[in-house]
C-alpha cells in the first residue's frame, strides 16, 4: 500500500512507532501500557522499525 501523501506517511509512522510489543507474546499494546493485554507479562518494548521513505 503505497502512501503518496508525506503528511499522511507521517500519521502513519507515528501510529506504528506509537506501540509496544511484548517479548514474550508479542502482542501488540498500546503505548502507556505496563503489561501486556494479553500475558499480563511486564517486558513490554517500544516498537521501532525504520520505514524506508523513498522519494
Ligand atoms: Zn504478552
Amino acid at each position: 500500500m503505497p502512501i503518496a501523501d508525506p503528511e499522511a506517511m507521517k500519521i502513519v509512522e507515528a501510529r506504528v512507532l506509537n506501540k509496544l510489543v511484548c517479548r514474550r507474546c508479542g502482542a501488540l499494546n498500546p503505548i502507556g501500557a505496563t503489561k501486556c493485554r494479553r500475558c499480563k507479562s511486564r517486558a513490554l518494548r517500544p516498537k521501532r522499525r525504520k520505514i524506508g521513505i523513498k522519494k
